[in-house]
């Protein structure tokens, strides 16, 4: 009898813990890990990790990267759930086989074409030498767009691959003449002097799309519910995103002085996060148009807008 009650005793122990644990995500691996690069572009996954678990109890583990190519290594391979990481990367990723899928975008707007002081218009790039993080990027796309204003193409100008902390310094020292990347690097060559801007996103492509948030299908299938709040937690913490917020949110992670986050800030927003089947189409034009790839993966492949 005693032995029936201590048994009856222990259910209803774990009967209350499990129920306690449903209402604050899984009791074992309610954290998902995230992978991202120190810069603006990321802020909606930085300041979400310090709203989600407050929320759910659900844990975002931030995971930092240092490059682009260590971060995607990273997402390819299943060490991390997903990543705030350049879309155009990620669109080959998956068009190479790996298992990805876009869930938001990273931000809006919120980059800028730097120029060294002696360009003052799109045709003073010809012939000169300009600095992007990688192929695969809107930055990449956005050149392309700079220079289509005056009737030039890529062909018409030197492109250099360059690590983003690189670049202001490149530009002070005339190795390159202008540079296009993830922010704040742009705001820097400008709050250094060492450049101006030649042209901000919007006025080159209208609703342009550079960043995502994406999730890995192992992921999203394993923990279908976790991913639904994650992502849902997310856009309402980019629509949080004020620029005071946002300035709040790099004061912690990022190592850029206020003069660099005032400017660079002006040029970014982070609310209305969905990736809409019409901008990634206009993305997906782009691609092919400049040649970043034949045949990227199209919004029904690759966006989960269904959360
Ligand atoms: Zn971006």
């Amino acid at each position: 009898m005693k032995r029936k009650t201590t048994a009856l005793l222990l259910a209803l122990v774990l009967g209350a813990s499990a129920v306690s644990c449903g209402n604050s995500g899984k009791a074992e691996g309610n954290t998902i890990k995230i992978a991202y690069l120190p810069i603006t572009h990321s802020l909606a996954v930085l300041k979400e990790a310090e709203d989600l678990e407050a929320q759910t109890g659900m844990k975002v583990e931030l995971v930092k990267y240092g490059s682009w190519t260590e971060l995607l290594d990273a997402l390819n391979t299943n060490r991390v759930d997903g990543a705030s990481v350049l879309i155009e990367l990620a669109m080959k990723s998956k068009q190479e086989g790996i298992g990805i899928k876009a869930v938001a975008l990273g931000h809006r707007d919120g980059n800028v074409v730097v120029v060294s002081n002696d360009i003052n218009s799109a045709v003073d790039m010809k012939g000169k030498t300009f600095a992007i993080p990688h192929r695969q990027s809107s930055h990449h796309i956005l050149l392309n767009d700079a220079l289509a204003t005056a009737g030039l193409k890529i062909d018409d100008v030197n492109i250099t691959e360059l690590a983003p902390t690189e670049m202001p310094s490149a530009l002070a020292s005339g190795q390159i003449d202008g540079y296009c990347v993830a922010e704040p690097f742009g705001a820097m060559g400008v709050s250094l002097g060492v450049g101006k801007v030649l042209y901000n996103s919007e006025e080159l492509w209208e609703d342009s799309i550079c960043c995502g948030l994406v999730l890995t299908d192992k992921f999203i299938a394993e923990r279908p519910e976790d991913a639904k709040n994650f992502v849902s937690s997310y856009k309402a913490a980019g629509n949080s995103l004020t620029q005071e917020e946002a300035k709040k949110v790099a004061a912690k992670y990022l190592s850029q002085s206020e003069e660099v986050l005032d400017i660079s800030l002006k040029w970014i927003s982070y609310n209305d996060l969905d990736i809409t089947e019409d901008t990634y189409n206009k993305l997906v034009d782009k691609v092919k148009e400049y040649g970043l790839s034949d045949n990227p993966p199209t919004y029904t492949e690759f966006v989960k807008n269904d959360f």
